[in-house]
C-alpha cells in the first residue's frame, strides 16, 4: 500500500499548530504499521536548512505542470526516523521568511491560493499516470484546506489512479478565495457549482476536498459528529451530513518520544508515575523560571495555547480575581489575538508572583509547564482533537477541559481530569474549584495522575485505524 501524505507543515521543522505535530508523528507510525508512506511538504526555509539541496537530490522537474514551474522540482530526503520526504521546491512560492501562511507582518500571503494550489496539484499529479517515477501512491492522504484541491484535481484528471482521503484538523480554516482564482488554478468552469468547488460565490479549497475526496476523516469521533450539526458545522454541516457515510473520526495520538516526562530533554528533572516527587521539583523550577512565588502549598494552573476565541481563554482571564482568591497560581504561555495577549500581560502585572504570562512560542517552556503545573486548563469553545490535554495526562497534570470534540473523547471527569459543559465563567470556575479541592486530597490526586499516565495516547492505535481505512479505500 503506497500512501502520499500531503501536508502544509511538519514538526519539528515547520509547525504552526496541531497539524504540524500530526504530520511529524503519524507517518512514522504508519511505517511501523507496514504502510509505504511518503510525505509531500513544501520546501520552506526551515526544511531547506535541515535538508540542504546537496542532501536532498532532485528527482523530478515540474515544468510539465506549466511554464511557470520551470524552476520547481521535487527533492527527496529522509527524516531522521527514516520517513521519506518529498520536498516541493518552488523557491518563488516557498523560500520566504514568515510562516507557511503569513508574511513577516502577520498578513496572509496574497498568493496563498497559488502556493497551496501547487501543493494540491503536485499531490494529484503524483497519484496519476503522468507520474513516471518508480513510486506512485495509491492513496493520497490530504490534510486541511491547503491540500483540499488535490481530490478535485484527481477527479478532474483523466489519468488519475489514486483515491483521496482528506483529514479535517480544523473546520474553521476553509481556504476561501475570490471567484477569479478558479481559472488561475486551472479548474474547469463546470467545477464552479454548489456540487463542486464553489462556496457562496467564493472558491473554497476545503469544500473542494470535502466534496471530491473518497473518504473524510476528522481528528476525533465527537468532532466528527459535532461538525454535522448546524451549530458547529461552520457552514459545511449540510455537505458533511450528505457525506456522513464516508465521514469518520480517528483520534490523534501524540509523539510519545518527544512527550515523555522520563526522557524529556526540556525538563530539569525526569520523572514517571513511580517518581512523582521529581514532578514537584519541576514545579519549583518552573515557578522560578517564570517569576512566580516558589510555593508548593498552592495549586499551579497551566495554559499553553494559541490565544484565540476558539480556545476560550477569555474565560480564564475573566476569572482572574477568583483564581487569585482560591488561592492558586496561573502561568499562561501563548500568542495570538493582541487583546488577549495584552489582557494576560495586564493580569500578570496586577498579580505579581501569582499570575504570569509569557507571550510568544516557546517549545521548551511548553514542556516545562506540562511538567511543572498541577492542573492544565483547556476551556475550548470547540476543539477538533487537542494535543495538550493528552500531554497533560501523560505528564501527571490532570486537565480541566470543556466537553467538546477530542477533549470529550480523551478526558474522563473525576477519573483523570475535570470536564465541564457550558462555555461560561461559572462552569469553568466550578470545575477549577473541584479540581483544586481534589488536588488537596493527596490520595485521590495520586489516583487521578496514575490513571492519566497509564493511558495509551501513542500513535499505534490511530495508525492502525488509518491503515485499515486506506485498505478499505483501495478495495
Ligand atoms: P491547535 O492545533 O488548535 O493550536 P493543539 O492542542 O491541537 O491546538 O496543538 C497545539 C500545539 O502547539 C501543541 O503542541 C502545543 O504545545 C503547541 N503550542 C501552542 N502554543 C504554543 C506556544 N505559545 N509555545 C509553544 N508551544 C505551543
Amino acid at each position: 500500500m503506497k500512501v502520499l501524505f500531503a501536508t502544509p507543515e511538519i514538526a519539528p521543522w515547520v509547525k504552526t499548530g496541531g497539524l504540524g505535530d500530526v504530520a511529524g508523528a503519524l507517518p512514522p507510525a504508519l511505517r511501523q504499521a507496514g504502510v509505504d508512506v511518503r510525505v509531500l511538504v513544501p520546501y520552506y526555509p526551515g526544511l531547506r536548512q535541515a535538508f540542504p539541496p546537496d542532501k536532498a537530490p532532485e528527482v523530478v522537474e515540474l515544468d510539465s505542470l506549466g511554464a511557470e514551474f520551470a524552476d520547481s522540482a521535487l527533492r527527496i530526503a529522509k527524516a531522521p526516523d527514516g520517513t521519506p520526504l518529498m520536498l516541493l521546491d518552488c523557491p518563488a512560492y516557498f523560500d520566504r521568511a514568515g510562516n507557511p501562511y503569513l508574511g513577516p507582518e502577520g498578513r496572509d500571503w496574497l498568493d496563498n491560493h497559488l502556493r497551496f494550489g501547487l501543493l494540491s496539484r503536485v499531490a494529484a499529479w503524483l497519484g496519476s499516470e503522468a507520474n513516471r517515477l518508480p513510486w506512485r501512491p495509491t492513496v493520497i492522504h490530504c490534510n486541511d484546506w491547503q491540500t483540499g484541491l488535490a481530490p478535485a484535481y484527481l477527479k478532474l484528471l483523466p489519468s488519475a489512479r489514486a483515491n483521496a482521503l482528506i483529514t479535517v484538523h480544523n473546520l474553521a480554516f476553509q481556504g476561501l478565495f475570490g471567484a477569479p482564482t478558479r481559472g488561475e488554478l486551472g479548474l474547469p468552469a463546470h467545477a464552479w457549482s454548489m456540487h463542486g468547488v464553489e462556496y457562496h460565490g467564493h472558491l473554497s479549497f476545503l469544500k473542494a476536498g470535502l466534496q471530491y475526496a473518497d473518504a473524510i476523516t476528522t481528528v476525533s469521533p465527537t468532532y466528527a459528529a459535532e461538525i454535522q450539526t448546524d451549530a458547529e458545522g461552520m457552514g459545511m454541516a449540510g455537505l458533511l451530513r450528505h457525506r456522513a457515510g464516508q465521514l469518520s473520526g480517528i483520534l490523534n495520538g501524540i509523539d510519545a518520544a518527544a512527550w515523555n516526562p522520563m526522557r524529556d530533554k526540556h525538563l530539569p528533572f525526569a520523572y514517571d508515575a513511580d517518581s512523582l516527587a521529581a514532578k514537584k521539583q519541576n514545579k519549583a523550577a518552573l515557578q522560578r523560571e517564570v517569576g512566580l512565588a516558589v510555593r508548593d502549598d498552592l495549586p499551579l494552573l497551566g495554559v499553553v495555547s494559541r490565544l484565540t476565541h476558539q480556545k476560550g481563554l477569555d474565560l480564564v482571564a475573566a476569572l482572574e480575581q477568583q483564581i487569585a482568591a482560591l488561592p492558586a497560581q496561573l502561568v499562561v504561555l501563548g500568542s495570538g489575538e493582541k487583546t488577549l495577549e495584552a489582557e494576560f500581560q495586564r493580569l500578570a502585572e496586577l498579580h505579581p508572583g501569582q499570575i504570569m504570562a509569557r507571550i510568544g512560542f516557546n517549545e521548551g517552556l511548553a514542556h516545562r509547564i506540562e511538567a511543572g503545573a498541577d492542573l492544565f486548563l483547556m476551556p475550548s469553545r470547540f476543539e477538533p482533537c487537542g494535543l495538550n490535554q493528552m500531554y497533560s495526562l501523560r505528564y501527571g497534570t490532570p486537565p480541566v477541559v470543556r466537553a467538546t470534540g477530542g477533549l470529550a473523547d480523551t478526558v474522563i471527569d473525576g477519573i483523570n481530569g475535570f470536564v465541564f459543559k457550558e462555555a461560561t465563567t461559572a462552569a469553568l470556575l466550578a470545575a477549577i474549584q473541584r479540581a483544586t479541592a481534589t488536588w488537596r486530597d493527596r490520595k485521590a490526586w495520586a489516583a487521578m495522575q496514575a490513571d492519566g499516565m497509564a493511558r495509551d495516547v501513542s500513535w499505534a492505535k490511530p495508525a492502525a485505524q488509518y491503515a485499515a481505512l486506506y485498505a478499505k479505500l483501495r478495495a
